[in-house]
């Protein structure tokens, strides 16, 4: 038994059961007969069993895992040819493409140690995952376009929560991440299926109230932020539960507190500065500060990674456009716990955010019946990239401008109005 498969007697057993009913039912909304392929870090082991055990429970056709390795990936890195850096397994994403295709469900449990790659040659880094994206488009696109229902689900692997508590044991750390996973996760009462129901209804207000409203831009305005970004040409807002195309309801994101719409790739202006740490492919970016002109980045910098960022925004044309704006405010319970999880599925909805790259034709009316050429035209962004990072704090004011140039005001200090 290795260090990575350790079982802490930290992590409340129930909790942990109870996140696994959780993705599947809620997340997943797994049908009788439906295939599911699964990704896991091999330190999430007992999460992954979890997630299984109750997918053939719930009637699961045939569900496929595959395992990740922290030593293993490093492996690559320090003793990988050269030329393995511009590589990556097609034949396998075709494969995963071809069971999306068939109505395979996707979960991945996410718990890697955010920081892995922090050592490793940046250049490398970002070649092997450009190659990676590239090669992971075909599957990409059917994730992306929402075809089939899928999920991401936490789970508090001892590397991850050393970084989020670098100062405890790693006992108390992975303690302590689980409790917070639990927690936003909704895993800490009797029947999480329930507060997901009413958490959804919420969520569902909200955006009906924002898609009647048909703002033609947000305005943000706060230390650092003065910035417009135009909405999309019949753009809609989504959050919490949706259908995908296969017409299962599902949560692909757990935990999930954000409203999110395609911002119009070509009217953003002003500028803008990150409010938390973005952590980007085991390397760190911070005290990021862009300047936008008619959609376009067209200065950058960061205190703190800034290669990275400028690798990111070379990623290909589509990579200095926006391609989502989220919503969140700032009593979100992720924001009150006051951490920093160097994971954007927390991060994100732990403030409102805005992401680079490829934009969700979900988000807009009618979306999947668009051509790429539609698509772009009403102001959707294209790119092999989709890269969120974190613009909302509780001193960040944000107006919604009508297509009269009426101002309403939404959020004040964070918060909604
Ligand atoms: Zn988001
Ligand atoms: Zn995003």
């Amino acid at each position: 038994m290795t260090t990575h498969q350790r079982n802490f007697p930290s992590i409340d057993p129930a909790k942990l059961e109870r996140l696994g009913e959780t993705a599947v039912k809620v997340g997943l909304r797994l049908q009788p007969g439906q295939d599911l392929f699964l990704t896991a870090p091999v330190a999430a082991l007992p999460l992954a069993r979890a997630i299984v055990a109750e997918a053939y429970k719930a009637g699961a056709g045939l569900v496929t895992p595959i395992l990740a390795d922290e030593e293993i990936t490093l492996a690559r890195f320090r003793f990988g040819p050269d030329a393995s850096f511009d590589r990556a397994p097609g034949w396998l994403y075709d494969g995963v493409a071809k069971a999306f295709g068939a109505n395979t469900a996707r979960l991945a449990i996410v718990g890697e140690d955010p920081m892995l790659l922090a050592n490793e040659d940046p250049a490398k880094v970002a070649r092997a995952s450009k190659a990676n994206s590239i090669a992971y488009q075909p599957a990409l696109e059917k994730i992306a376009g929402f075809d089939i229902n899928w999920n991401l689900v936490a789970y508090p692997t001892d590397s991850w929560a050393k970084r989020v508590f670098p100062g405890e044991t790693d006992d108390v750390a992975v303690g302590r991440l689980a409790e917070a996973i639990f927690s936003a996760s909704r895993v800490d009462n009797d029947d999480p299926v329930a507060a997901w129901t009413s958490h959804n209804a919420a969520l569902g207000r909200r955006t009906e109230w924002l898609n009647a409203r048909k703002f033609h831009a947000l305005h943000y305005s706060g230390p650092g932020t003065d910035l417009t970004i135009g909405l999309a040409d019949g753009h809609e807002w989504q959050g919490g539960a949706a259908t995908a195309k296969n017409g299962i309801t599902c949560n692909p994101n757990i935990p999930t507190e954000e409203v999110f719409t395609t911002p119009h790739a070509r009217r953003v202006d002003g500028h803008v500065v990150s409010t938390k740490p973005l952590s980007y492919q085991g390397s760190l970016i911070d005290g990021i500060a862009v300047r936008f002109e008619a959609g376009r980045i067209v200065e950058a910098k960061a205190a703190r990674g800034e290669d990275v960022l400028k690798k990111v925004l070379d990623s290909d044309d589509g990579a200095r456009r926006l391609g989502e704006v989220a919503l969140v405010p700032h009593s979100s319970p992720i924001a009150s716990s006051g951490l920093l999880f160097f994971n954007t599925l927390f991060d994100e909805n732990a403030a409102s955010h805005i992401a680079l790259g490829q934009a969700y034709s979900t988000c807009l009316k009618n979306g999947d019946q668009l051509t790429p050429e539609e698509l772009a035209d009403k102001g959707a962004n294209e790119s092999l990239i989709h890269v969120d990072w974190m613009i909302g704090s509780s001193e960040i004011d944000l107006d919604g401008i009508t297509a009269t140039g009426s101002v309403e005001p939404l959020m004040r200090k964070g918060e909604w109005v």
